[in-house]
């Protein structure tokens, strides 16, 4: 990708980020700016007008001009604003697209799509009373997006709506647990490394009583229980005596979700007596995540265990009668070449797990890879990895079934795949942001999800210290509080 630096002198300038992230579909954009352009940026001139009943828009940039116009749409309701703005949004956006196309000759896989939850155009279409293969063609034509891609929305879709559909008096539980053994270089979560343990006795103190106010809740809003997951971090990477406690805790006042899932992410941290308090609890999903099946890029990444440990660990699991584990797996680490991700697809082939999900590396700001500008694989390598999960994934019988994108990402998309009867629902919950959570523990984000067809969200952070929220955690019930009731 050609590297840049634009400046873009615009009337709208609350679009301006989104102008940048259509430019990153075609440049590796070095710097970007608003207003006159610094030194060595490239000016990118959009000019915007309303007249006649129509808006018109035009973009200019190296001497190319693309532009287009759009009739305003007749809405007298008080979803005229949002609405509005929505389709202002989306003629600038595709105008600049169009001409960046015609400029680089490039057709980006997503097309025009630039948000995380491509899923979300499907199901607009099919609420406005399309059929699934009209929906599928229009979201083709509208944001330019490949067949392919379009296809592979239509597959995740209709899992989904295999599956029991969000009710809004219903909201998920998340039970967060930030610690890990070891901290992992492209970690960006706000978790800590277990280190001497200090934190661990009033951490589980603190949660046990959020747990508590959460479950008060749930009764005083009136909802009913959906999903349940316990994430971190590394729930494992409790002690097995503090890892009883808290799992007894969870079954003991939320008894009836639909789905449990723990993530037992790191396999050096699973432990036979950690997977029968699970069996005892009938937790039927757990998550394996071997990240990759490569001991140097395991070094590398700081993970701290070796490829043989995740399978260890996956054959232990598997012999106590867990019938239901995913395996996390990520594309474009450091160091990596297409040949090392085919040896973790060909390990994870071996092992068959119920789900896979293929992550491709994020490196967000705050991560130490980032801070070490370590070596990662190019976008093409990425992209071959990506479609080496999949066909992994297929060859193992499994669909897609959820996907988001994400900035920063090396490749293009993070796709979960399962067999029959083994989507997470609390997976596709949190990608399709169409069921609220009340989340307890440090970095857990509360979400209420309200039923109108914008799906508006509010949400209630609890504060992401372990030590500011063990001091913080009854403002942190309260938070909840007024978010539901
Ligand atoms: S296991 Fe997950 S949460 Fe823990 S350090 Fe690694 S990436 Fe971060």
């Amino acid at each position: 990708m050609t590297e840049i630096s634009v400046a873009v002198q615009t009337p709208l300038a609350k679009l301006a980020n989104e102008f940048c992230e259509v430019l990153k579909l075609f440049f590796k954009v070095e710097g970007f700016a608003i207003g006159d352009a610094p030194m060595g940026f490239k000016p990118l001139v959009h000019q915007f007008s309303e007249e006649n009943g129509q808006w018109s828009c035009s973009f200019t940039f190296e001497g190319h001009i693309m532009k287009k116009t759009l009739p305003i749409p007749a809405v007298e309701d008080e979803r005229r604003e949002l609405i509005h703005k929505r389709h202002i949004k989306r003629l600038c956006k595709v105008t600049l697209y169009e001409l960046l196309k015609e400029m680089t000759g490039v057709h980006p896989p997503w097309g025009s799509l630039t948000g995380i939850r491509p899923t979300r155009l499907l199901y607009e279409r099919l609420a406005d009373g399309m059929t699934m293969a009209q929906a599928v063609l229009a979201v083709e034509h509208d944001f330019d997006v490949t067949p392919e891609k379009a296809e592979l929305l239509r597959e995740i879709v209709t899992v989904q709506q295999t599956l029991p559909s969000p009710n809004p008096r219903e909201a998920d539980l998340y039970v967060s647990v930030p610690f890990c053994r070891t901290r992992c270089a492209y970690c960006s979560f706000p978790g800590e490394a277990v280190g001497k343990g200090k934190l661990i006795p009033p951490y589980m103190q603190a949660v046990l009583w959020e747990l508590g106010e959460a479950r008060r809740l749930f009764t005083k809003a009136g909802l009913k229980l959906r999903a349940v997951y316990v994430g971190g971090g590394t729930p494992t990477a409790l002690g097995e005596n503090e890892f009883t406690r808290l799992m007894d805790a969870v079954m003991e006042q939320f008894p009836d979700a639909c789905e449990y899932t723990v993530e037992a992410g790191r396999p050096d941290t699973i432990t036979p007596g950690k997977l029968s308090v699970l069996r005892r609890l009938k937790v039927g999903r757990i998550s394996i995540n071997p990240q990759t099946m490569n001991d140097e890029t395991l070094r590398r990444i700081g993970r701290d265990h070796t490829a043989q440990q995740t399978v260890d660990a996956f054959v232990l699991a598997r012999e106590m009668g867990f019938e239901d584990i995913n395996m996390d797996v990520i594309a474009g680490l450091p160091g990596e070449k297409v040949a090392h991700f085919a040896h973790t697809m060909e390990e994870i082939a071996t092992l068959k797990p119920d789900s896979l999900t293929v992550h491709t590396l994020a490196i967000k700001r705050s991560s130490r890879l980032n801070l070490e500008h370590a070596p990662l694989p190019d976008a093409f390598d990425a992209a071959e990895m990506v479609r080496l999960g999949g066909e992994t994934a297929r060859a193992l019988g499994f669909s897609p079934y959820y996907l988001y994108r994400q900035k920063y990402m090396a490749g293009q998309q993070n796709v979960g795949y399962a067999r029959k009867g083994a989507a997470c629902l609390y997976n596709i919950d949190m990608m399709e942001e169409t069921s609220s959570v009340i989340a307890v523990g440090a970095g857990a984000i509360s979400k209420r999800v309200f039923p109108d067809r914008e799906l508006r969200i509010e949400r209630a952070p609890n504060v992401t210290n372990v030590s500011v929220y063990i001091d913080r955690v009854e403002e942190m019930a309260r938070r909840k509080e007024a978010l539901f009731l």
